[in-house]
């Protein structure tokens, strides 16, 4: 699919120095990216450095978590509104971190999911499985039920505007990658799933990958047929590993 998107999640990994470093090291290698959008997802302090350093780049901002209410009492929280005043374009909901960590159960993510369309920024709806539920052989009926979650919620015709990462938990900074089959039998029924209520939405859908994906894992991942990019972690705080994942969309 023309235009993949490589988003990179920095987690709870950044200073002001390395803030620099790393987009100095992006914006100087930007260009060699010819076919993907890149994203990065700082954490909340660093957003209007992150805006700051980045304008005149097409390098566009994400947060990586966002509260679905508009504003007041919640303590700790970040609205949508104080993320759009730093340029920010997309939000991640339902990270399995957010679900695991944070207990955030499907009924939240949709909430969250509905809340940033609601803003005009574009939901990351990420989705996936343990270990166990893949040993048992749960792997399509957890991912095809969290996604329904936000179906029921949202409809269908949100897909218009939303992009989904499959991201195995088992593969999340384990240094373990599923195979581009394991990972193209997913996406195939997730856009399929999507298919049965929205086939449109579904035919345009991004869904990206994510699960320790590094420079030498990413053209064989992209190069499937229902994979429009990638979700990275670890390999997104270099600029050297993020930009040569860029690269490997073709
Ligand atoms: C992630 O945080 O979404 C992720 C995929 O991390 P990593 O690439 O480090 O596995």
């Amino acid at each position: 699919m023309a235009g993949m998107i490589v988003a990179g999640n920095w987690k709870m990994n950044a200073s002001k120095n390395t803030v620099t470093l790393l987009l100095n090291g992006l914006k100087q290698g930007e260009a060699k990216v010819a076919n993907a959008e890149l994203v990065v997802f700082p954490p909340f302090p660093y957003l209007a450095q992150v805006q700051m350093e980045l304008s005149g780049t097409n390098i566009r901002i994400g947060v990586q978590n966002i509260c679905a209410a508009d504003k007041g009492a919640y303590t700790g929280e970040v609205s949508l509104a104080m993320a759009k005043e730093f340029g920010v374009s997309y939000a991640l909901v339902g990270h399995s971190e957010r679900r695991a960590l944070y207990a955030e159960s499907d009924a939240q993510v949709a909430a969250k999911y509905i809340a940033t369309q609601a803003a005009q920024l574009t939901p990351i709806l990420c989705v996936g499985e343990t270990l166990e539920q893949r040993e048992k052989g749960l792997t399509l009926s957890v991912v095809t039920t969290q996604i329904q979650a936000v179906i029921d919620a949202a409809g269908g015709a949100s897909f218009t505007n939303a992009v989904i990462a499959y991201e195995p938990v088992w593969a999340i900074g384990t240094g373990l990658t599923a195979t581009p089959q394991q990972a193209q039998e997913v996406h195939q029924a997730i856009r399929a799933h999507v298919a049965s209520v929205a086939p449109q939405q579904a035919a345009s859908l991004k869904i990206l990958y994510g699960g320790s994906v590094t420079a030498a894992s990413a053209e064989e991942l992209f190069a499937q047929a229902d994979i429009d990019g990638g979700l990275v972690g670890g390999a997104s705080l270099q600029a050297e590993s993020f930009l040569a994942i860029g690269q490997s969309a073709k």
